[in-house]
């Protein structure tokens, strides 16, 4: 990787730095502002669709302002700072998933598990991509009783689980996959689309003026929806050929925190009596480069006597497998998108606490796919709450220098992801 560097406006190459002998700052400082601005850049994320909700957090919101003032020109050379700075960043990233959720629940209800279809239905048809809830939310209750069905997208599968969202019959499903098909799917799709938030792809010319972007997102030559107000798009969708009917199979979501306490005792029970050996934390973003089938294949070799929890968009790997479930605790529990991550992270916490041992101790291990600055974020967050052992893939993050990697696996036990047989065997220990 080649890193640009602020302080000697250069560009250092490869692994050994030799310009900064003119500002003093080395390269592993470097490695950590960058760590630290996308772990903001994650932060920013999930606070920007908190504040679009009414919610905010002081606390929050200075950290932003120290965190990106640490990292401009000439103000900050302390390895030690930066590192504590990182894992800050993890504590208020836990602190703003937490500010979303509840703002979440407090506008649209608490999800419950739910079963979605993944065929078409007959007629005009949207379909949503991005993260935004509220994007989708106003977008339904201007199209509701006008005949046009609504689609989920990749990550936006989760608001099915909302009561506030299911109110809306014309909501009928979920279309697609992670955002790497995008392109492919978007073609095949003869609606309309939205994209309220990542990851919009630079359309094909087969859909530009099909394509609509909301909020923060915008592509050039594509119409951008001011003010919520949808009426380009209805007007849009009504020229265009209705979908055909399709069925396809049924994916299950929603499970939010509250939903998966409210199996705590069975599953308690079944962990003390032996029928759940293990928990498997598989989640994180997809993405196109070779080797993430890893994921995949990891979760079919689960042994059957384990229970996958998935968060984020890398399940379109493996979530329409049919997993069975143990003593009526479901094999598979989708958490929901990547601004879900708090609820992956509140099971962690209190099946610490059912099980009176810290979350290291517990039968859980946590095999992640990073991709883009949440998932730094949530990788920060889980070393604030110092969980060890985590695997990541398919490769470290470029902006991580050997140094920093070695330091986290030292302080964390950070390791690589290598083959599903080997970490599988490593992990269950046979
Ligand atoms: S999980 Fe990550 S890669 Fe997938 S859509 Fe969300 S931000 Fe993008």
């Amino acid at each position: 990787m080649s890193m640009f560097c602020y302080q000697c406006e250069q560009t250092a190459k490869g692994t050994g730095c030799t310009i900064h002998g003119v500002c003093g700052k080395s390269e592993d400082i470097a490695s950590l502002q960058d760590t630290l601005l996308f772990g903001l850049k994650g932060i920013a994320a999930y606070a920007f669709h908190a504040r679009e909700l009414g919610a905010r957090d002081e606390q929050v919101d200075a950290f932003m302002h120290e965190g990106l003032f640490s990292t401009i020109t000439n103000v900050d050379f302390d390895l030690n700072r930066f590192v504590s700075l990182v894992l800050k960043c993890g504590e208020m990233n836990l602190r703003v998933m937490e500010l979303l959720n509840n703002a979440h629940v407090d506008k649209f209800g608490k999800p419950t598990p739910v079963e979605v279809e993944t065929g078409t239905k007959h007629g005009p048809g949207i379909v949503v991509t991005g993260h935004d809830l509220l994007d989708l939310y106003e977008l339904l209750k201007q199209t509701e009783g006008k005949g046009i069905n609504i689609y989920t997208h990749s990550e936006m599968l989760p608001a099915h689980g909302y009561p506030e969202f299911r109110k809306f019959k014309h909501l009928v499903g979920n279309y697609g996959g992670a955002w790497q098909e995008q392109k492919k799917e978007f073609d095949e799709f003869p609606g309309a689309m939205l994209a309220t938030t990542n990851c919009v792809l630079i359309p094909k010319d087969s859909y530009r003026d099909r394509l609509f972007t909301v909020g923060i997102t915008g592509v050039e030559g594509v119409k951008h929806i001011q003010g919520r107000n949808f009426a380009p798009l209805l007007e849009m969708v009504k020229k265009l050929p209705p979908l055909k009917e399709q069925p396809g199979k049924k994916i299950t979501t929603g499970f939010h925190y509250t939903a998966v306490l409210g199996l705590a005792d069975k599953i308690i029970a079944a962990v003390k009596a032996g029928k759940i050996r293990r928990f498997f934390l598989i989640g994180g973003c997809d993405g196109a480069k070779p080797g993430r089938n890893y994921y995949a294949q990891f979760a079919e070799m689960v042994p059957k006597d384990c229970v996958i929890i998935t968060v984020a968009c890398g399940k379109y790997r493996f979530n329409k497998l049919d997993f069975g479930s143990i003593d009526g605790i479901p094999r598979l529990i989708d958490v929901g998108q990547c601004n879900d991550a708090y609820s992956a992270v509140r099971i962690a916490l209190a099946l610490s606490k059912a099980f009176n041992c810290g979350v290291n101790e517990l039968p859980l291990s946590f095999v992640l796919s990073w991709f883009e600055q949440k998932a730094v974020a949530i990788l920060l967050t889980l070393f604030y709450l110092g969980v060890k052992g985590i695997r990541i893939g398919p490769t470290p993050p470029a902006f991580i220098t050997s140094g920093v990697f070695g330091v986290l696996q030292q302080a964390f036990d950070l390791k690589l992801i290598t083959t599903p047989e080997v970490d599988l065997k490593a992990i269950l220990g046979k």
